[in-house]
């Protein structure tokens, strides 16, 4: 199964389970979400799906290669 396929298929699972940013908590459509790397690829973040989080596009642009922590201790002050 390629990348993308079961990437699919875990964000359609998230979705029905909880569909709400995992970091801002904003409820997410078929539209808004993304799947976001929680702890980014470039910070060696794996690509196994404990590592992939629902996102709407929003957190997703803003967090980037940012550790989580660090997002959501912004975000929790209101400055993300
Ligand atoms: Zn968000």
């Amino acid at each position: 199964m390629s990348n993308e396929v079961w990437q699919r298929r875990h964000r359609k699972k998230l979705m029905r389970k909880n569909p709400h940013c995992s970091y801002c908590n904003r409820r997410l459509t078929a539209t808004t979400v993304t799947l976001d790397h929680e702890v980014p690829r470039a910070l060696g973040g794996s690509e196994m799906r404990h590592n992939l989080v629902l996102a709407c596009f929003d957190c997703n642009q803003r967090k980037a290669d940012m550790p989580p922590e660090k997002f959501r201790a912004m975000i929790a002050k209101g400055n993300a």
